[in-house]
Protein backbone atom coordinates (compact mmCIF):
# COMPACT_ATOMS: atom_id res chain seq x y z
CA UNK A 1 0.00 0.00 0.00
CA UNK A 2 1.37 3.21 -0.96
CA UNK A 3 2.43 5.49 2.25
CA UNK A 4 -0.48 7.34 4.68
CA UNK A 5 -2.25 10.44 3.83
CA UNK A 6 -3.06 12.91 6.95
CA UNK A 7 -5.97 14.80 6.86
CA UNK A 8 -6.54 17.33 9.62
CA UNK A 9 -9.39 18.80 10.65
CA UNK A 10 -9.05 22.07 13.14
CA UNK A 11 -12.33 24.65 14.10
CA UNK A 12 -12.66 28.43 14.34
CA UNK A 13 -14.71 31.00 15.61
CA UNK A 14 -17.19 28.63 18.03
CA UNK A 15 -17.55 25.15 18.96
CA UNK A 16 -20.26 22.69 18.14
CA UNK A 17 -20.29 23.42 14.56
CA UNK A 18 -19.91 19.60 13.58
CA UNK A 19 -16.15 18.73 12.64
CA UNK A 20 -17.23 15.03 13.17
CA UNK A 21 -20.12 14.97 10.89
CA UNK A 22 -17.58 17.15 8.42
CA UNK A 23 -14.81 14.49 9.12
CA UNK A 24 -17.13 11.70 9.24
CA UNK A 25 -19.18 12.88 5.82
CA UNK A 26 -15.04 12.99 3.85
CA UNK A 27 -14.42 10.24 4.70
CA UNK A 28 -17.36 8.61 3.66
CA UNK A 29 -16.89 9.93 0.32
CA UNK A 30 -13.34 8.91 -0.12
CA UNK A 31 -14.41 4.97 1.23
CA UNK A 32 -17.08 5.54 -1.51
CA UNK A 33 -14.00 6.20 -4.34
CA UNK A 34 -12.73 2.74 -2.76
CA UNK A 35 -10.47 4.25 -0.25
CA UNK A 36 -9.56 2.41 3.20
CA UNK A 37 -10.19 5.62 5.56
CA UNK A 38 -9.84 6.09 9.30
CA UNK A 39 -10.87 9.06 11.56
CA UNK A 40 -9.45 9.78 15.02
CA UNK A 41 -10.35 12.19 17.56
CA UNK A 42 -8.17 14.08 20.02
CA UNK A 43 -10.04 15.48 22.85
CA UNK A 44 -8.06 18.36 24.80
CA UNK A 45 -9.52 17.61 28.28
CA UNK A 46 -7.55 16.39 30.59
CA UNK A 47 -9.43 13.04 31.96
CA UNK A 48 -7.96 10.15 30.52
CA UNK A 49 -11.01 9.18 28.55
CA UNK A 50 -14.61 10.74 28.88
CA UNK A 51 -15.64 7.51 31.19
CA UNK A 52 -15.54 9.26 33.97
CA UNK A 53 -17.79 12.64 32.81
CA UNK A 54 -21.18 12.86 33.46
CA UNK A 55 -23.37 13.01 30.43
CA UNK A 56 -24.30 16.43 30.43
CA UNK A 57 -20.49 17.50 29.85
CA UNK A 58 -20.29 16.36 26.52
CA UNK A 59 -23.11 13.56 25.40
CA UNK A 60 -22.67 10.38 25.76
CA UNK A 61 -19.67 7.81 26.55
CA UNK A 62 -19.09 5.84 23.24
CA UNK A 63 -17.68 2.12 23.40
CA UNK A 64 -15.45 -0.04 20.92
CA UNK A 65 -15.23 -3.71 20.93
CA UNK A 66 -11.66 -3.14 22.97
CA UNK A 67 -13.61 -1.88 25.82
CA UNK A 68 -12.39 1.73 24.97
CA UNK A 69 -14.69 4.64 26.53
CA UNK A 70 -14.20 7.38 24.03
CA UNK A 71 -16.11 10.77 22.73
CA UNK A 72 -19.52 10.41 20.95
CA UNK A 73 -17.97 11.37 17.64
CA UNK A 74 -16.39 7.74 17.39
CA UNK A 75 -20.24 6.70 17.17
CA UNK A 76 -20.44 8.78 13.97
CA UNK A 77 -17.42 7.59 12.64
CA UNK A 78 -18.77 4.17 12.96
CA UNK A 79 -22.25 4.72 11.99
CA UNK A 80 -21.01 6.71 8.59
CA UNK A 81 -17.97 4.38 7.50
CA UNK A 82 -19.73 1.10 9.08
CA UNK A 83 -15.59 -0.10 10.30
CA UNK A 84 -15.07 -0.35 13.84
CA UNK A 85 -12.87 2.09 15.81
CA UNK A 86 -10.59 1.38 18.78
CA UNK A 87 -8.46 3.70 21.30
CA UNK A 88 -6.43 4.31 19.06
CA UNK A 89 -8.89 6.27 17.25
CA UNK A 90 -9.40 8.69 20.50
CA UNK A 91 -6.25 10.57 22.36
CA UNK A 92 -7.14 12.92 25.42
CA UNK A 93 -5.06 15.03 27.15
CA UNK A 94 -4.71 13.24 30.07
CA UNK A 95 -4.35 10.04 27.95
CA UNK A 96 -1.02 11.85 26.60
CA UNK A 97 0.57 12.98 29.74
CA UNK A 98 -0.39 10.02 31.24
CA UNK A 99 2.04 8.07 28.78
CA UNK A 100 4.75 11.17 28.76
CA UNK A 101 4.27 10.39 32.57
CA UNK A 102 4.99 6.81 32.64
CA UNK A 103 7.92 7.30 29.92
CA UNK A 104 9.58 9.23 32.40
CA UNK A 105 8.96 7.12 35.45
CA UNK A 106 10.37 3.65 33.06
CA UNK A 107 13.21 6.33 32.59
CA UNK A 108 13.22 6.33 28.69
CA UNK A 109 13.92 9.77 28.36
CA UNK A 110 17.48 9.48 30.12
CA UNK A 111 17.91 11.90 31.99
CA UNK A 112 16.73 14.87 29.95
CA UNK A 113 14.20 17.93 31.59
CA UNK A 114 10.31 16.50 30.26
CA UNK A 115 8.59 19.52 28.55
CA UNK A 116 5.49 19.49 26.22
CA UNK A 117 7.78 20.77 23.28
CA UNK A 118 9.08 18.11 22.47
CA UNK A 119 8.03 15.35 24.96
CA UNK A 120 4.21 15.97 24.63
CA UNK A 121 3.59 17.37 20.89
CA UNK A 122 6.42 14.06 19.99
CA UNK A 123 3.77 11.81 22.07
CA UNK A 124 0.59 13.63 19.91
CA UNK A 125 2.66 12.82 17.01
CA UNK A 126 3.24 8.94 17.83
CA UNK A 127 -0.41 8.74 18.47
CA UNK A 128 -1.63 10.28 15.03
CA UNK A 129 1.02 8.41 13.09
CA UNK A 130 0.49 4.99 14.70
CA UNK A 131 -2.97 4.94 12.86
CA UNK A 132 -0.99 5.42 9.51
CA UNK A 133 1.68 2.53 10.76
CA UNK A 134 -0.48 -0.11 10.61
CA UNK A 135 -0.90 -0.27 7.19
CA UNK A 136 -4.48 -0.96 7.12
CA UNK A 137 -5.41 3.06 6.21
CA UNK A 138 -4.58 4.82 2.56
CA UNK A 139 -6.04 7.83 4.70
CA UNK A 140 -5.72 9.05 8.34
CA UNK A 141 -8.17 11.61 9.12
CA UNK A 142 -7.69 13.68 13.04
CA UNK A 143 -10.02 15.82 14.20
CA UNK A 144 -8.52 18.26 17.04
CA UNK A 145 -10.86 19.26 19.22
CA UNK A 146 -11.90 22.94 20.24
CA UNK A 147 -11.76 25.67 18.80
CA UNK A 148 -8.63 27.23 17.34
CA UNK A 149 -7.20 29.72 20.42
CA UNK A 150 -7.89 27.62 23.27
CA UNK A 151 -5.26 27.56 25.06
CA UNK A 152 -5.51 23.68 25.89
CA UNK A 153 -5.69 22.82 21.85
CA UNK A 154 -1.77 24.49 21.81
CA UNK A 155 -0.01 21.47 21.76
CA UNK A 156 -2.23 19.57 19.40
CA UNK A 157 -2.11 22.61 16.80
CA UNK A 158 2.19 22.64 17.13
CA UNK A 159 2.33 18.90 16.82
CA UNK A 160 -0.42 19.58 13.51
CA UNK A 161 2.39 22.51 11.90
CA UNK A 162 5.33 19.67 12.92
CA UNK A 163 3.36 17.21 10.92
CA UNK A 164 2.73 19.29 8.13
CA UNK A 165 6.28 20.05 7.78
CA UNK A 166 7.26 16.44 7.69
CA UNK A 167 4.62 15.11 5.93
CA UNK A 168 4.62 17.55 3.40
CA UNK A 169 1.91 16.94 0.36
CA UNK A 170 0.81 13.83 2.25
CA UNK A 171 -0.80 16.26 4.46
CA UNK A 172 -3.20 18.96 4.60
CA UNK A 173 -5.60 21.18 6.78
CA UNK A 174 -9.33 21.79 7.07
CA UNK A 175 -10.45 24.44 8.83
CA UNK A 176 -14.30 24.33 9.66
CA UNK A 177 -15.49 27.53 10.84
CA UNK A 178 -19.00 29.62 10.78
CA UNK A 179 -19.94 32.44 8.48
CA UNK A 180 -22.13 34.20 10.68
CA UNK A 181 -25.75 35.85 9.28
CA UNK A 182 -26.43 39.31 9.99
CA UNK A 183 -30.13 39.83 10.54
CA UNK A 184 -30.05 43.67 10.91
CA UNK A 185 -28.21 44.02 7.62
CA UNK A 186 -28.92 40.60 5.60
CA UNK A 187 -25.23 39.85 5.37
CA UNK A 188 -23.40 37.32 5.68
CA UNK A 189 -20.00 38.13 7.47
CA UNK A 190 -16.27 36.60 6.67
CA UNK A 191 -14.22 38.71 9.50
CA UNK A 192 -14.65 35.88 12.02
CA UNK A 193 -13.62 33.32 9.56
CA UNK A 194 -10.76 35.73 8.84
CA UNK A 195 -9.49 35.91 12.54
CA UNK A 196 -9.65 32.14 13.04
CA UNK A 197 -7.27 31.66 10.07
CA UNK A 198 -4.84 34.41 11.82
CA UNK A 199 -5.23 32.73 14.49
CA UNK A 200 -4.11 29.26 13.15
CA UNK A 201 -1.36 31.07 10.84
CA UNK A 202 -0.17 32.46 14.30
CA UNK A 203 1.13 29.02 14.99
CA UNK A 204 2.32 28.22 12.13
CA UNK A 205 -0.50 26.04 10.32
CA UNK A 206 -1.93 27.45 6.74
CA UNK A 207 -5.18 25.63 6.02
CA UNK A 208 -5.63 24.19 2.78
CA UNK A 209 -9.11 23.80 2.88
CA UNK A 210 -11.54 26.18 4.67
CA UNK A 211 -15.48 24.50 4.97
CA UNK A 212 -17.75 27.17 6.29
CA UNK A 213 -20.63 26.49 7.82
CA UNK A 214 -23.60 28.85 7.37
CA UNK A 215 -27.62 29.53 7.35
CA UNK A 216 -27.19 30.88 3.78
CA UNK A 217 -25.28 30.15 0.69
CA UNK A 218 -22.88 31.44 0.42
CA UNK A 219 -21.55 34.01 -2.80
CA UNK A 220 -18.85 33.78 -5.19
CA UNK A 221 -18.29 37.10 -3.59
CA UNK A 222 -17.77 35.95 -0.54
CA UNK A 223 -15.91 32.93 -1.74
CA UNK A 224 -13.12 35.44 -3.65
CA UNK A 225 -12.93 36.76 -0.04
CA UNK A 226 -12.25 34.47 1.55
CA UNK A 227 -9.96 32.78 -0.62
CA UNK A 228 -8.07 36.21 -0.58
CA UNK A 229 -7.78 36.67 2.83
CA UNK A 230 -7.49 33.13 3.98
CA UNK A 231 -4.77 32.00 1.59
CA UNK A 232 -6.71 29.21 0.27
CA UNK A 233 -7.91 28.51 -3.83
CA UNK A 234 -11.75 29.91 -4.40
CA UNK A 235 -12.27 26.33 -5.28
CA UNK A 236 -11.01 24.81 -2.07
CA UNK A 237 -13.66 27.59 -0.26
CA UNK A 238 -16.50 25.03 0.51
CA UNK A 239 -20.06 25.46 1.98
CA UNK A 240 -21.60 23.77 4.70
CA UNK A 241 -25.18 24.89 4.96
CA UNK A 242 -27.15 23.71 7.85
CA UNK A 243 -28.82 19.97 6.73
CA UNK A 244 -31.87 18.85 7.66
CA UNK A 245 -30.35 15.57 8.95
CA UNK A 246 -26.42 14.58 9.08
CA UNK A 247 -26.85 11.98 7.14
CA UNK A 248 -27.00 14.41 4.36
CA UNK A 249 -23.91 16.43 4.67
CA UNK A 250 -21.61 13.77 2.53
CA UNK A 251 -23.79 14.58 -0.40
CA UNK A 252 -23.74 18.21 0.11
CA UNK A 253 -20.27 18.20 0.69
CA UNK A 254 -19.62 16.02 -2.72
CA UNK A 255 -21.45 18.92 -4.37
CA UNK A 256 -19.11 21.47 -3.37
CA UNK A 257 -16.88 18.88 -4.61
CA UNK A 258 -15.00 18.82 -1.04
CA UNK A 259 -13.72 14.93 -2.21
CA UNK A 260 -11.85 15.36 -5.34
CA UNK A 261 -10.14 18.91 -3.88
CA UNK A 262 -8.93 17.28 -1.32
CA UNK A 263 -7.84 13.90 -3.37
CA UNK A 264 -6.41 16.29 -5.97
CA UNK A 265 -4.02 18.27 -2.86
CA UNK A 266 -2.73 15.43 -1.67
CA UNK A 267 -1.83 13.70 -5.39
CA UNK A 268 -4.58 10.80 -5.31
CA UNK A 269 -5.99 9.55 -7.99
CA UNK A 270 -9.79 10.72 -8.53
CA UNK A 271 -11.38 7.99 -10.42
CA UNK A 272 -14.95 7.76 -11.67
CA UNK A 273 -16.23 5.42 -9.08
CA UNK A 274 -18.16 7.08 -6.29
CA UNK A 275 -20.83 4.73 -5.29
CA UNK A 276 -23.19 6.51 -3.40
CA UNK A 277 -26.22 4.43 -3.73
CA UNK A 278 -26.55 2.89 -0.99
CA UNK A 279 -26.67 5.81 1.04
CA UNK A 280 -28.58 7.57 -1.29
CA UNK A 281 -31.10 4.80 -0.89
CA UNK A 282 -31.26 4.91 2.86
CA UNK A 283 -31.48 9.17 2.66
CA UNK A 284 -34.69 8.97 0.51
CA UNK A 285 -36.20 6.44 3.20
CA UNK A 286 -35.51 8.88 5.96
CA UNK A 287 -37.17 11.44 3.96
CA UNK A 288 -40.50 10.06 2.42
CA UNK A 289 -41.02 7.45 5.07
CA UNK A 290 -44.66 5.78 4.72
CA UNK A 291 -45.10 5.59 8.57
CA UNK A 292 -44.87 7.34 11.50
CA UNK A 293 -44.56 5.96 15.32
CA UNK A 294 -43.60 7.93 18.37
CA UNK A 295 -40.99 6.34 21.11
CA UNK A 296 -41.14 7.11 24.36
CA UNK A 297 -37.42 7.45 25.42
CA UNK A 298 -36.86 7.48 29.36
CA UNK A 299 -33.65 8.21 31.30
CA UNK A 300 -32.88 10.50 33.26
CA UNK A 301 -30.57 13.33 31.13
CA UNK A 302 -33.28 13.73 28.53
CA UNK A 303 -32.55 16.98 28.51
CA UNK A 304 -29.35 16.76 26.80
CA UNK A 305 -30.05 14.61 23.41
CA UNK A 306 -26.87 14.22 22.93
CA UNK A 307 -26.44 11.87 26.07
CA UNK A 308 -28.35 9.02 24.20
CA UNK A 309 -27.07 10.08 20.36
CA UNK A 310 -26.15 5.86 19.64
CA UNK A 311 -29.84 5.03 20.92
CA UNK A 312 -31.18 8.09 18.44
CA UNK A 313 -29.14 7.27 15.42
CA UNK A 314 -30.00 3.67 15.67
CA UNK A 315 -33.42 5.00 15.83
CA UNK A 316 -33.24 6.80 12.05
CA UNK A 317 -31.03 3.52 10.89
CA UNK A 318 -34.12 1.02 11.81
CA UNK A 319 -36.61 3.32 10.74
CA UNK A 320 -35.59 3.98 7.55
CA UNK A 321 -35.18 -0.19 7.29
CA UNK A 322 -38.94 0.00 8.15
CA UNK A 323 -39.51 2.83 6.27
CA UNK A 324 -40.98 4.81 9.18
CA UNK A 325 -40.53 8.14 10.27
CA UNK A 326 -39.28 7.48 14.15
CA UNK A 327 -40.48 10.06 16.27
CA UNK A 328 -38.85 10.13 20.15
CA UNK A 329 -40.99 11.68 22.79
CA UNK A 330 -38.07 12.39 25.25
CA UNK A 331 -39.25 11.42 29.47
CA UNK A 332 -37.80 12.27 31.93
CA UNK A 333 -37.91 9.40 34.21
CA UNK A 334 -38.26 11.72 37.55
CA UNK A 335 -41.31 13.24 36.29
CA UNK A 336 -43.26 9.23 36.08
CA UNK A 337 -44.97 7.84 38.88
CA UNK A 338 -48.18 5.37 39.17
CA UNK A 339 -50.38 8.44 38.79
CA UNK A 340 -48.82 10.40 36.14
CA UNK A 341 -47.20 7.54 34.28
CA UNK A 342 -50.35 6.66 32.22
CA UNK A 343 -50.81 10.04 31.10
CA UNK A 344 -47.50 10.31 29.75
CA UNK A 345 -47.10 6.81 28.18
CA UNK A 346 -50.93 5.80 26.90
CA UNK A 347 -50.20 7.35 23.39
CA UNK A 348 -47.15 5.90 22.65
CA UNK A 349 -46.26 3.07 19.95
CA UNK A 350 -43.08 2.14 22.01
CA UNK A 351 -41.42 2.54 24.82
CA UNK A 352 -37.63 2.64 25.54
CA UNK A 353 -36.06 2.64 28.93
CA UNK A 354 -32.14 3.92 28.69
CA UNK A 355 -28.99 3.02 30.43
CA UNK A 356 -28.13 5.04 33.12
CA UNK A 357 -26.32 5.41 36.79
CA UNK A 358 -28.02 5.47 40.48
CA UNK A 359 -31.20 5.99 41.99
CA UNK A 360 -32.37 9.14 40.60
CA UNK A 361 -35.12 8.33 37.83
CA UNK A 362 -35.34 4.59 38.98
CA UNK A 363 -39.24 4.54 40.26
CA UNK A 364 -39.97 6.23 37.24
CA UNK A 365 -38.78 3.81 35.12
CA UNK A 366 -40.30 1.00 36.91
CA UNK A 367 -43.49 2.66 35.82
CA UNK A 368 -42.69 2.49 32.66
CA UNK A 369 -41.88 -0.82 32.19
CA UNK A 370 -44.71 -1.77 34.11
CA UNK A 371 -46.74 0.11 31.61
CA UNK A 372 -45.04 -1.40 29.15
CA UNK A 373 -45.64 -5.06 30.59
CA UNK A 374 -49.48 -4.60 31.68
CA UNK A 375 -50.57 -3.37 28.32
CA UNK A 376 -48.65 -4.89 25.66
CA UNK A 377 -46.43 -1.86 24.62
CA UNK A 378 -43.72 -2.61 22.87
CA UNK A 379 -40.23 -2.45 25.30
CA UNK A 380 -36.94 -2.19 24.82
CA UNK A 381 -34.45 -2.16 27.72
CA UNK A 382 -31.08 -1.74 27.34
CA UNK A 383 -28.16 -2.07 30.05
CA UNK A 384 -30.12 -0.52 33.34
CA UNK A 385 -33.13 -0.58 31.39
CA UNK A 386 -33.04 -4.28 31.08
CA UNK A 387 -32.12 -4.44 35.14
CA UNK A 388 -35.00 -2.50 35.75
CA UNK A 389 -37.12 -5.07 33.71
CA UNK A 390 -36.08 -7.62 35.66
CA UNK A 391 -36.43 -5.94 38.86
CA UNK A 392 -40.23 -4.88 38.15
CA UNK A 393 -40.76 -8.71 37.07
CA UNK A 394 -39.75 -9.59 40.58
CA UNK A 395 -41.37 -7.19 41.98
CA UNK A 396 -44.92 -7.44 40.37
CA UNK A 397 -44.74 -10.83 38.96
CA UNK A 398 -42.79 -12.96 41.07
CA UNK A 399 -43.77 -11.03 44.38
CA UNK A 400 -41.26 -10.18 45.74
CA UNK A 401 -41.58 -6.75 46.61
CA UNK A 402 -38.73 -5.64 48.09
CA UNK A 403 -36.57 -6.83 44.71
CA UNK A 404 -33.86 -4.66 43.97
CA UNK A 405 -30.79 -4.05 42.62
CA UNK A 406 -28.11 -3.29 44.68
CA UNK A 407 -27.22 -0.43 42.93
CA UNK A 408 -30.35 0.92 44.30
CA UNK A 409 -30.34 -0.33 47.94
CA UNK A 410 -27.38 -2.21 49.17
CA UNK A 411 -29.29 -4.23 51.80
CA UNK A 412 -31.96 -5.49 49.82
CA UNK A 413 -33.14 -8.89 50.86
CA UNK A 414 -33.36 -9.71 47.29
CA UNK A 415 -30.76 -8.62 45.24
CA UNK A 416 -32.23 -9.44 41.66
CA UNK A 417 -29.53 -7.24 40.27
CA UNK A 418 -26.01 -7.36 41.96
CA UNK A 419 -22.35 -6.82 41.70
CA UNK A 420 -20.13 -9.56 40.46
CA UNK A 421 -17.34 -10.81 43.11
CA UNK A 422 -14.72 -9.50 40.56
CA UNK A 423 -16.27 -5.81 40.75
CA UNK A 424 -17.08 -6.14 44.54
CA UNK A 425 -12.72 -5.89 45.19
CA UNK A 426 -12.25 -2.30 42.36
CA UNK A 427 -12.53 0.87 44.13
CA UNK A 428 -10.90 2.79 41.17
CA UNK A 429 -13.89 4.29 38.51
CA UNK A 430 -12.00 5.20 35.25
CA UNK A 431 -12.10 2.08 32.92
CA UNK A 432 -13.10 -0.95 35.50
CA UNK A 433 -16.77 -1.41 34.29
CA UNK A 434 -17.28 -4.91 32.18
CA UNK A 435 -16.29 -2.86 28.93
CA UNK A 436 -16.33 -4.03 25.58
CA UNK A 437 -17.26 -6.63 23.08
CA UNK A 438 -18.40 -10.15 24.81
CA UNK A 439 -20.08 -13.28 23.03
CA UNK A 440 -23.66 -14.31 23.82
CA UNK A 441 -25.37 -17.75 23.27
CA UNK A 442 -29.03 -17.69 22.06
CA UNK A 443 -31.40 -19.57 22.66
CA UNK A 444 -33.53 -21.33 20.21
CA UNK A 445 -37.44 -20.36 19.85
CA UNK A 446 -37.10 -17.14 21.24
CA UNK A 447 -37.57 -13.58 20.15
CA UNK A 448 -33.49 -13.00 20.61
CA UNK A 449 -33.12 -15.83 17.96
CA UNK A 450 -35.46 -14.67 15.71
CA UNK A 451 -33.94 -11.08 15.70
CA UNK A 452 -30.31 -12.02 15.43
CA UNK A 453 -31.02 -15.41 13.17
CA UNK A 454 -27.73 -17.12 14.41
CA UNK A 455 -26.91 -18.69 17.69
CA UNK A 456 -23.91 -16.75 18.71
CA UNK A 457 -23.40 -12.96 18.78
CA UNK A 458 -20.89 -10.59 20.12
CA UNK A 459 -22.09 -7.12 21.76
CA UNK A 460 -20.51 -4.56 23.67
CA UNK A 461 -20.85 -3.78 27.57
CA UNK A 462 -20.69 -0.88 29.71
CA UNK A 463 -21.78 -1.68 33.27
CA UNK A 464 -20.76 -2.85 36.88
CA UNK A 465 -23.74 -4.80 38.01
CA UNK A 466 -25.22 -8.11 36.30
CA UNK A 467 -28.51 -10.05 36.60
CA UNK A 468 -28.22 -12.13 39.71
CA UNK A 469 -28.09 -16.11 38.58
CA UNK A 470 -29.76 -16.96 42.10
CA UNK A 471 -33.27 -15.68 40.48
CA UNK A 472 -33.15 -17.02 37.21
CA UNK A 473 -35.00 -20.27 37.83
CA UNK A 474 -38.24 -18.48 39.72
CA UNK A 475 -38.08 -15.85 37.32
CA UNK A 476 -38.01 -18.22 34.55
CA UNK A 477 -40.87 -20.16 36.42
CA UNK A 478 -42.77 -17.31 36.53
CA UNK A 479 -42.37 -16.19 33.10
CA UNK A 480 -39.09 -14.22 32.23
CA UNK A 481 -37.44 -15.92 30.18
CA UNK A 482 -33.16 -15.50 29.58
CA UNK A 483 -32.74 -15.64 25.75
CA UNK A 484 -29.11 -14.89 25.80
CA UNK A 485 -26.76 -15.81 28.07
CA UNK A 486 -22.81 -15.08 27.69
CA UNK A 487 -21.52 -18.52 27.32
CA UNK A 488 -17.84 -18.20 29.62
CA UNK A 489 -19.73 -16.81 32.54
CA UNK A 490 -23.05 -17.86 32.28
CA UNK A 491 -24.01 -14.16 33.05
CA UNK A 492 -27.49 -13.57 31.95
CA UNK A 493 -27.37 -10.77 28.54
CA UNK A 494 -30.77 -10.68 27.25
CA UNK A 495 -34.53 -11.55 28.73
CA UNK A 496 -37.75 -11.40 27.22
CA UNK A 497 -41.35 -12.12 27.92
CA UNK A 498 -42.70 -14.97 25.52
CA UNK A 499 -46.66 -13.82 26.44
CA UNK A 500 -45.62 -10.40 25.31
CA UNK A 501 -45.72 -8.64 21.27
CA UNK A 502 -42.54 -7.64 22.22
CA UNK A 503 -40.60 -6.98 25.30
CA UNK A 504 -36.96 -7.61 25.54
CA UNK A 505 -33.97 -6.19 27.62
CA UNK A 506 -30.20 -6.87 26.81
CA UNK A 507 -27.57 -5.85 29.35
CA UNK A 508 -25.31 -5.25 26.60
CA UNK A 509 -25.71 -1.75 24.25
CA UNK A 510 -26.87 -2.83 20.73
CA UNK A 511 -27.10 1.65 19.70
CA UNK A 512 -23.09 0.96 19.62
CA UNK A 513 -23.31 -1.21 16.71
CA UNK A 514 -26.23 0.46 14.60
CA UNK A 515 -24.63 1.67 11.49
CA UNK A 516 -26.18 3.35 7.79
CA UNK A 517 -24.94 0.41 5.73
CA UNK A 518 -26.21 -2.41 9.02
CA UNK A 519 -28.92 -1.48 11.04
CA UNK A 520 -29.12 -3.12 14.02
CA UNK A 521 -31.57 -5.87 13.78
CA UNK A 522 -33.03 -5.46 17.82
CA UNK A 523 -33.61 -2.05 16.95
CA UNK A 524 -35.06 -2.97 13.28
CA UNK A 525 -37.65 -5.78 14.66
CA UNK A 526 -38.77 -2.98 17.58
CA UNK A 527 -39.42 -0.66 15.15
CA UNK A 528 -41.34 -3.25 13.33
CA UNK A 529 -42.95 -4.16 16.50
CA UNK A 530 -43.37 -0.58 17.10
CA UNK A 531 -45.26 -0.05 13.72
CA UNK A 532 -47.65 -3.04 14.14
CA UNK A 533 -48.37 -2.26 17.56
CA UNK A 534 -49.54 1.37 16.12
CA UNK A 535 -51.57 -0.21 13.05
CA UNK A 536 -53.12 -1.82 15.62
CA UNK A 537 -54.15 0.27 18.10
CA UNK A 538 -55.19 3.33 15.30
N1 LIG B 1 -25.78 1.26 36.43
C1 LIG B 1 -25.86 -0.02 35.83
C2 LIG B 1 -24.58 -0.82 36.02
O1 LIG B 1 -23.54 -0.28 36.28
C3 LIG B 1 -26.24 0.09 34.36
C4 LIG B 1 -25.21 0.75 33.52
C5 LIG B 1 -25.71 1.16 32.17
O2 LIG B 1 -26.93 1.31 31.97
N2 LIG B 1 -24.81 1.41 31.22
O3 LIG B 1 -24.57 -2.01 35.86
Amino acid sequence: MPSTKYIFVTGGVTSSLGKGIISASLATLLQSRGYSVTIQKLDPYINIDPGTLNPYEHGECYVTNDGAETDLDLGHYERFLNRPTSQANNITTGRVYQNVIDKERRGDYLGKTVQVIPHITDEIKESIMALGHTGEFEVVITEIGGTVGDIEALPYIEAVRQLRYELGDASLVIHLTLIPHLAATGELKTKPTQHSVQKLQESGVRPDILVCRSEQHISEEIRRKLAQFCNVNKEAVIESIDAETIYAVPILMRNQNLDSVVLKRLGLPIEDNLDLVNWKDFLYKIRYPKHEVEIGLIGKYVELHDSYKSITEAFIHAGAANECKVKIRWLHAENLNSESAHKYLEELDGILVAPGFGERGFAGKLEAIRHARVNKVPFLGICLGMQVAVIEYARNVLGLTDANSTEMDANTPHPVIDLMEEQKKISQKGGTMRLGANDCELKPDTMAHKVYRRPLISERHRHRLEFNNTYLEPLEKAGMKASGVNPETGLVEIIELPDHPWFLGTQFHPEYKSTVANPHPLFVHFIKAVVDHAHLTA
